[in-house]
């Protein structure tokens, strides 16, 4: 899956630090109107007049959160990029700029660095954001990568996980589950290739799932779409751990509980096939896959019919009283309390 098209291997060593964090970041150019001095001083100078600034950080480490056998380098850094913008997505706020560290062993040459960040640049200028910063260092053992993302809204339009009332509507926005099945397709291809090198697996089936899992896009669509309906949401998160340990968190931080409906969450048509396939519970993909980057957000009963039938949301539950739990309703009518099972649980086999 990793293209060697650069046969190539420039020592890190060969460039020194200034020399690699000049030549990584030659080509960059600013364009949001924020950034008055980016990359080439001490610290990048940004302006957002009365405008408040949303910060969100993210640290990713080689072998606890991704796999550089079925993860290029380009799409790593696409991926670490967009885990960040959709943070400042799940604030109602719109993604202005980015900062990226990188600490990585020897082992890398330039040229991997050079696809790294080519992914960076590319996810940049797809989400309209400026790289004004970062660094880049060495480290004993594999890869570490921290981004850090800085967006811009009006204060009246930052929603919070906490502002919820018991009566509003849980919207999910896309569909979920199908990352988490991308990176199950990934494992077993990567075992099978183990096996038999000369093995070449046929992806087309699966091709969906491992889009979400390799190349997730952040939802920086919504906020302009809501805006454009006059829906103001009343309390939002993306989903990055799962969908039942988002809304569990939507629900402790306005202090109320939630009936989720089975039927009602959104799922693709081949997580349906895959999840046959491989003989797991797609209910159970759906609520704790994670890496989604989807938003969850609550609104008003009164602005239902605002967002009625708008393909990008899809309605699938609403707040309760606290006293009331949260509940996952089943098809067959009953009520199961939702769990936070994240990503490693659920990949334990529980
Ligand atoms: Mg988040």
């Amino acid at each position: 899956m990793i293209e060697d098209k650069n046969q190539q291997r420039t020592s890190l060593s060969a460039l020194g630090e200034f020399g690699l964090i000049g030549h990584l970041t030659r080509d960059i150019e600013t364009s949001q109107p924020s950034t008055l001095k980016g990359i080439g001083d001490d610290g990048a100078v940004l302006d957002f007049k009365d405008k408040k600034v949303v910060v969100s950080t993210d640290l990713v480490i080689e072998g606890v959160h991704f796999d550089l056998a079925y993860m290029p380098l380009k799409h790593l850094g696409y991926k670490a990029v967009v885990v960040n913008v959709s943070d400042i997505c799940a604030m109602n706020a719109t993604p202005t700029q980015i900062t990226v560290s990188i600490a990585v062993s020897n082992r890398f040459p330039v040229e991997a660095l050079d696809e790294l960040y080519d992914g960076i640049k590319h996810a940049a200028k797809v989400y309209g954001v400026d790289i004004v910063g970062g660094d880049t260092t060495s480290s004993q053992k594999g890869m570490i990568l921290s981004i850090t993302a800085i967006g811009e809204a009006e204060a009246e339009d930052i929603t919070y996980r906490a502002g919820a009332t018991s009566t509003d509507l849980l919207i999910v926005t896309g569909d979920v589950g199908a990352a988490y099945m991308g990176l199950q397709v990934l494992e077993r291809e990567k075992q099978v290739f183990q096996v038999n090198p000369n093995n070449q697996p046929d992806l087309d089936p699966y091709n969906y799932l491992i889009e979400r899992q390799l190349k997730p896009e952040a939802r920086k669509d919504i906020k302009a779409i809501l805006k454009a309906l006059e829906v103001q949401p009343t309390s939002m998160i993306d989903v990055s751990d799962g969908l039942s340990s988002e809304i569990i968190h939507l629900c402790k931080n306005s202090g109320l509980g939630a009936s989720l409906y089975e039927e009602k969450i959104p799922v693709d048509p081949q997580l349906i096939n895959v999840c046959e396939e491989f003989n797991i519970d797609i209910t159970t993909v759906a609520l704790n896959g994670g890496e989604d980057y989807e938003l969850l957000f609550t609104i008003k009963q009164a602005d239902y019919d605002k967002i009625k039938g708008n393909p990008n949301f899809t309605v699938i539950g609403h707040m309760t009283e606290e006293s009331a739990g949260i509940n996952l309703v089943t098809r067959a009518n009953t009520q199961i309390p939702l769990k936070a099972r994240g990503w490693n649980a659920l990949s334990e086999g529980e």
